[in-house]
């Protein structure tokens, strides 16, 4: 039993685990760094420590830093939310090595589904269908115009250690293939630190689909449905939902079953997210990710569970609190993610906020660290805040959002909120009809300058 748990992340995600962490009874430490004194974590939390200066690499990111941190609190687990160090297995190994508990899977299941070619490795191993693709990575440009020429173009070359949409090109024929290769191993050398690449079909109509995972470490793990989170930009994603619009009881429970099993088959603990790109009625798997994602909230309003708790009880020792047969969906829920930023140009858009309200009523579930007063620092993710909404189906969802942004104000800073009011506007939006691309055309139709 853990009886003080610090989480080693800020905004949102930090006070949802000090959340859950004082609904089980148990203490919470705050880390910060110099920028974030005034942050909401640090006032939410039973303590804080200080880590280091602004910028995330000195602070959030510094492992020693955390370590300490941890160490001076008599803290016995770390959550480490989403983002930072939430998928390094350097700090799992770490915090180890000092007998400090982690909130999350192995080191070493973290280790292989971080590295993108050893996860599909992993993941055909286990019976999980993947998009056709290079057989591991891609040395040369002759190599790699040989095995797109085998997959057909359009094809898609990513960067093994890429992550938050970064590190991807697509080629669209062999003369546009020296250019995307260069670039994709540059860009994975200079924002990961590794220029190896692989090569996959790309496919252009696909929705995003993602399978919720959440394995007891023993060999018995369970599937919480899927979330639809086609709608994105630059690979960002903005808007989300849950059941997908798209998909039936029957394939969900195939693919659901398919993704159990393979995380059940390795003792995976704690939560996992399986991600797929599904076309024509196929899932292909692109990626997992072994922590909780931003997300997460719908699959909670839509089976009544509480996953940061349970990845809390898993990590203590417990077994799921849940069978397979006990997770049945009730209605449908949609998450859009505010961020600080102008609309349509997306520029990040930090500052003081003057006037925070909360939306509220039934159905509706606000997570933010905002507060009135509060000045967004520079340095950080522009994501402050996520809107939940719950309905008994689709339309009454999408009908409490409008309802829910409505009554939502944050003073002071532009916002993504005009982005919501606009898509609510679109029939495609409004039946559930979109791929991974149409965000991107519907704003390049709408506000690109003529
Ligand atoms: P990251 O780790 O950077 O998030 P992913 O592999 O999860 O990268 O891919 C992110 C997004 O990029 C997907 O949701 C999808 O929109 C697009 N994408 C990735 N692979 C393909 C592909 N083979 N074909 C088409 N789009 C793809």
């Amino acid at each position: 039993m853990f009886d003080k748990i610090l989480v080693a992340n800020r905004g949102e995600i930090a006070l949802r685990v000090i959340r859950a962490a004082r609904e089980m009874g148990i203490g919470s430490v705050a880390v910060h760094s110099t920028a974030d004194s005034d942050a909401m974590h640090v006032r939410m939390a039973d303590e804080s420590v200080c880590i280091g200066p602004a910028p995330g690499t000195d602070s959030y990111l510094s492992i020693p830093a955390i370590i300490a941190a941890a160490e001076i609190t008599g803290a016995d687990a770390i959550h480490p939310g989403y983002g930072f160090l939430s998928e390094n297995s350097v700090f799992v190994q770490a915090l180890q090595d000092h007998d400090i508990g982690f909130i999350g899977p192995t080191a070493e299941h973290i280790r292989i589904m971080g590295d993108k070619i050893s996860a599909k490795d992993t993941m055909k191993d286990l019976g999980v269908p993947c998009v056709p693709g290079s057989d591991g990575g891609v040395e040369s440009l002759d190599d790699a115009l040989t095995v797109s020429e085998g997959l057909g173009y359009p094809v898609i070359i990513k960067a093994t250690a890429g992550g938050g949409g970064r590190g991807m090109k697509v080629a669209k024929s062999a003369a546009e293939m020296p250019t995307a290769f260069r670039s994709a191993r540059a860009e994975g050398k200079s924002a990961f630190g590794n220029d190896e690449v692989y090569i996959e079909k790309y496919l252009t109509t696909p929705r995003h689909i993602e399978i919720q995972v959440f394995g007891d470490g023993k060999g018995k793990a369970v599937h919480l449905g899927e979330r639809d989170c086609s709608l994105q930009r630059r690979h960002q994603k903005v808007f989300e939902e849950a059941p997908g619009p798209s998909i039936s009881a029957d394939e969900r429970a195939a693919i659901g079953k398919v993704c159990a099993d393979a995380v059940a088959r390795i003792n995976y603990i704690g939560a996992g997210t399986i991600e797929f790109l599904y076309e024509k009625g196929e899932f292909f798997f692109i990626e997992m990710n072994t922590r909780l994602q931003v997300e997460h909230p719908v699959t909670e309003a839509i089976f009544g569970v509480d996953l940061v708790r349970e990845q809390i009880r898993v990590a203590e020792g417990h077994d799921l609190s849940f069978e397979q047969d006990d997770l049945v969906i009730n209605g449908h829920a949609i998450e859009v993610r505010i961020n600080a930023e102008t609309f349509p140009g997306f520029a990040p858009r930090p500052g003081k906020v003057n006037a925070y309200h909360a939306p509220g009523g039934l159905g509706v579930r606000m997570d933010s660290a905002l507060y009135a007063g509060y000045s967004i620092p520079p340095y950080y993710d522009s994501l402050i805040g996520k809107l939940i909404v719950h309905g008994r189906d689709r339309e009454s969802a999408l009908a409490r959002l409008d309802r829910a942004l409505g009554e939502l104000i944050i003073d002071g800073i532009e916002t993504s909120i005009p982005l919501f009011h606009a898509l609510l506007q679109e029939p495609d939006v409004l039946s559930g009809n979109y791929n991974i691309h149409w965000l991107e055309n519907w704003l390049e139709t709408k506000f690109t300058e003529k």
